[in-house]
């Protein structure tokens, strides 16, 4: 039995039946792992591609208006 690193829910996951570089995701908050080592057993989270941009344009024109 493996413990989601996110929320702590336990993953039905078999130890013997992963390999590492294996995806696996939590049920319960839908979180991506891959298994990074599988002796012990680690999962590493997947981050989402983000490929929002949050560009902070700052609209406040500060010109010269002495
Ligand atoms: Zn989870």
């Amino acid at each position: 039995m493996v413990v989601c690193p996110e929320c702590e829910s336990d993953i039905d996951l078999e130890v013997d039946e992963v390999e590492e570089g294996e995806v696996v995701s939590c049920p319960e908050c839908g979180t991506d792992f891959e298994v990074v080592t599988v002796e012990p057993l680690e999962l590493s989270k997947i981050e989402e591609e983000e490929e929002e941009e949050e560009e902070e344009e700052e609209e406040s024109e500060d010109g010269d208006y002495s």
